[in-house]
């Protein structure tokens, strides 16, 4: 049996989604079930669990996770609009895939956290 991560399956082509941006070390998909008109998520190809794993080697893909989430926001226009970014780790925050990702929500007025 595979413990692949869907997100595995999806960069292994496995599953069938667009990927709308990949590098040597992340991907972005849309959403399946998006919160806001832009909700994306960025992934590194590294399967790591969550937050809760990760190690100064993987500084480089954490950065990426980030410099992908702002020109992502730039692609799409809501640089300027404004965004939020969230990695949700274990449940009390909702976490559901145990493959880190980060979700770019924006496009319209989000609610105040
Ligand atoms: P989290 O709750 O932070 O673990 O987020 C997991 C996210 O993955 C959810 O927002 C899901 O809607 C999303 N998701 C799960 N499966 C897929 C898929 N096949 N394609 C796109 N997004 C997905």
């Amino acid at each position: 049996m595979s413990n692949k991560s869907i997100f595995e399956m999806i960069l292994d082509g496995e599953v069938n989604s667009n990927i709308i941006y990949e590098n040597e070390y992340v991907f972005a998909i849309n959403d399946l079930n998006p919160v806001a008109k832009v909700h994306i998520l960025i992934i590194p190809k590294k399967k790591i669990e969550s937050i809760n794993f990760i190690e100064q080697e993987d500084s480089k893909i954490l950065s990426q996770m980030f410099l992908t989430a702002k020109l992502l926001a730039k692609k799409y226009e809501i640089n300027n609009s404004g965004y939020r970014l969230i990695v949700n780790t274990n449940e009390n925050a909702g976490q559901t895939v145990f493959h880190i990702h980060m979700h770019l929500i924006g496009g319209e007025k989000l609610k105040n956290i």
